[in-house]
């Protein structure tokens, strides 16, 4: 496990967290300090408390502790924090960063939905809350309705229908459509950190429902990452896919990871963990793919 002091070698920027104040960034090779903040407890869809998963950072020397509660305001599905409960949430973290505070920057933050028309990761709509940051997720997809609305994050069969009933089997018109809405997002939404930017691999595993190796989909990477470094927002190395076991690699993958390196755009790992047992968890993979595509960038397609 890394220590406290570890460098990232080969990667332009990795932010940092000050207490109470919005994230930042620093340019060089300063010490990253150990964090993560991509956390689901059970005031979302988490399987444990806020505090167990501090108790779990702090005997694996983590510096900064990052909860981002799932947050779609004005609805709430089942895996959403519900309304009603974002003050008593805020309450619980800000509590816990004043008692383990010598020991841990614990920062109270919202991952929230990106529908167009409907949710927008953006301070205003948080502000009575005062996050220490926000990370906006592109879950939904639809077509032009946005009550045809399904997850990509969900089980394989969601996608299935989706696929079939909303976008009439044409796989190419849904990814297409998932990093529009990327891009929209970060062009419109103010927050920090962009959540899994190509979650759309999830079940490709399973479903072969696109190439990644296609044309079409690198213009789409390539489009997108020229939107991410006009925004200079972070984008998350997130394990949490690996950590359920949907795939064996982080979001993004190699090819999307150098194009967003080649531009400068600031990186973080983090594990979307949605327990204390799976908190770090993939951290060394990450690290060392970012390593190796930092250093070396991926290899040219063969034509
Ligand atoms: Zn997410
Ligand atoms: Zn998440």
């Amino acid at each position: 496990m890394a220590g406290q002091n570890e460098t990232l070698s080969g990667v332009e920027r990795m932010p940092q967290a000050e207490t109470g104040t919005r994230l930042i960034c620093r340019s060089g090779s300063e010490p990253v300090p150990l964090a993560d903040y991509h956390l689901h407890t059970i005031f979302c869809d988490g399987n444990d408390a806020p505090e167990a998963m501090v108790r779990a950072a702090l005997e694996q020397g983590v510096r900064v502790l990052g909860f981002s509660a799932h947050a779609c305001y004005p609805e709430a599905t089942d895996w959403h924090l519900p309304i009603n409960r974002y003050a008593d949430y805020c309450t619980e973290i800000r509590r816990l960063a004043s008692v383990y505070g010598d020991r841990i920057t614990v920062l109270c933050g919202f991952e929230v939905d990106y529908i167009p028309g409907v949710s927008i990761p953006s301070y205003s709509r948080y502000a009575a809350y005062r996050p220490d940051y926000l990370i906006g997720s592109v879950h939904y997809v639809s077509d032009d309705n946005p009550g045809n609305r399904f997850t990509v994050d969900g089980p394989v069969e969601e996608l299935r229908d989706g696929l079939a009933r909303v976008f009439r089997g044409d796989a190419r018109r849904l990814v297409e459509t998932y990093f529009e809405r990327e891009r929209e997002m970060v062009a419109l939404g103010d927050f920090e950190i962009i959540g899994h930017p190509d979650l759309i691999r999830k079940r490709n595993g399973v479903l072969r429902f696109f190439d990644e190796r296609a044309d079409w989909y690198r213009a789409e990477l390539v489009q997108t990452a020229d939107a991410i470094a006009r925004s200079g927002k972070i984008v998350e190395v997130n394990t949490g896919g690996m950590a359920r076991r949907a795939l064996d690699d982080t979001y993004p993958s190699d090819t999307f990871l150098a194009l967003l390196l080649q531009r400068g755009v600031p990186v973080m790992i983090n594990s979307d963990a949605h327990s204390a047992q799976t908190l770090l968890y993939g951290f060394d993979f990450a690290r060392t793919k970012l390593e190796r595509i930092g250093r070396e960038g991926i290899a040219p397609k063969a034509t």
